[in-house]
């Protein structure tokens, strides 16, 4: 039997578009790669692009600022967080999402997972009739979105204050509602394994002028913010410009020159990014033992990477399971691992936040496989991959039944 293996690398990103390397060689060239060193003539590539990304959202406002953790950080602090606040979040997100609720010395609470990796919105009402926090930083972990109409309406119900993590949801919506644009302020991260790649970034946009002024203002904006073209009007700063403290967090000219073009060609991408997932969720679809997370149809998700579970597997068999498909050339990222490896996503590996127990998150998490699909592998390479892992999955379940009657 032909024994097939993947030399493709998974974190391997496509290269910057040509109009991005020369509008980026332009901005080297002219030296002013300060956001606010604009010549009378020029807005400033971080402006346009400020402008352009509240255009792609539909939002009135969008401000750019130097990496996501960032713009959540900065987000929850416009909106009021204050140290001691209880902040809800998900359970199952990424290390910089409860880590900027640390930053503020405000406490993450955890919300229990549903199957399709979403927040759990019973334990959500739970949590927020439990605590009676007033915030929620919602993280689309993996591009999975729950259902927004619901969700909001709980917090709404509630008042408590939506902070979209949208660092998996660049270019996806819900219901035709881009996603970031549902809570009182959407994030996002320009960082090189998301949507658009500057290296380091973030965006973060809403409708709310006074919010706005003063995330503008806490980024740094030495009050030049009259040179913004996705700003809120001047009066929005006067009754906060001299009470919001500067925590420099803006974005460079360089990092926008070279976004700008790649936010024009998001759309492409994300046909893209759904073609390479389409073809890997039919590959993987009659796998033995393993099952797909199913996408809400009513979103537009964006297909970046894509997850599995293995719900029946012990931990040696998870471990020779992913070792085979590593040695195959498929890497997979197990989020049940029992120390955090390369990026941590599991809630009781980050030991600043009062400890819980979350025993659903736990079960999904402890069967939970993930792989990143970057566009430099093209539909036939994700045809491949998904047969190493239809095979080993094949050959896991062949092993599992003859150790069953054998013992
Ligand atoms: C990457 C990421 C962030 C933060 O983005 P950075 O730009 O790396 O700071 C936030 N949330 C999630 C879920 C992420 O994956």
């Amino acid at each position: 039997m032909m024994f097939e293996v993947f030399d493709g690398s998974f974190t391997q990103q496509e290269p910057i578009p040509e109009e991005g390397i020369a509008a980026a060689m332009a901005v080297l060239q002219h030296g002013r790669l300060h956001r606010y060193n604009v010549t009378d003539a020029e807005h400033g590539e971080t402006a346009l692009l400020e402008q352009e990304f509240a255009a792609f959202t539909g939002a009135k406002y969008a401000l750019a600022v130097a990496s996501g953790g960032y713009a959540i950080g900065c987000a929850l602090r416009a909106i009021g967080v204050k140290a001691g606040d209880t902040v809800l979040s998900n359970g199952f997100t990424l290390a910089p999402v409860p880590g900027a609720i640390a930053s503020l010395g405000a406490e993450p609470l955890f919300v229990e997972t549903a199957d399709n990796l979403t927040i759990d919105l019973d334990d959500l009402e739970a949590q927020i009739e439990a605590s009676a926090a007033k915030y929620l930083l919602l993280s689309h972990m993996r591009g999975h979105l729950c259902d927004m109409d619901r969700l909001m309406d709980i917090c709404d119900a509630s008042g408590v204050l939506v902070v979209e993590d949208c660092a998996h949801t660049m270019g996806a919506d819900w219901k035709g509602t881009p996603s970031g644009r549902h809570g009182i302020i959407g994030c996002y991260s320009c960082q090189t394994y998301k949507h658009v790649n500057s290296g380091e970034g973030g965006l973060m946009v809403s409708d709310d002028a006074q919010i706005m002024a003063r995330a503008t203002i806490m980024s740094g904006s030495y009050m030049l913010y009259e040179r913004h073209l996705a700003s809120p009007p001047a009066d929005a700063f006067e009754q906060v410009k001299y009470v919001t403290p500067n925590i420099s967090g803006r974005m460079d000219n360089l990092r926008a020159a070279i976004l700008r073009p790649q936010l024009a060609k998001l759309p492409q991408q994300v046909e893209a990014w759904n073609a390479r997932y389409a073809a890997m969720e039919a590959g993987l679809r009659n796998a033995p033992g393993l099952s797909i997370i199913e996408r809400d149809p009513r979103g537009v998700f964006v297909g970046s990477s894509i997850q599995f579970r293995l719900p029946k597997a012990s931990v040696d068999e998870i471990e020779v399971f992913t070792s085979r498909c590593a040695a195959r050339g498929v890497e997979l990222k197990w989020f049940g691992a029992a120390e955090p490896v390369a990026f941590t996503s599991r809630y009781d590996s980050w030991r600043y936040a009062r400890p819980q127990a979350l025993a659903r998150t736990d079960e999904i998490l402890s069967g939970l496989l993930d792989m990143r699909l970057p566009l430099t592998f093209s539909v036939e390479d994700c045809d491949l991959i998904a047969r190493i892992i239809q095979s080993e999955a094949r050959a896991l379940h062949g092993r599992a039944a003859l150790a069953s009657q054998s013992g």
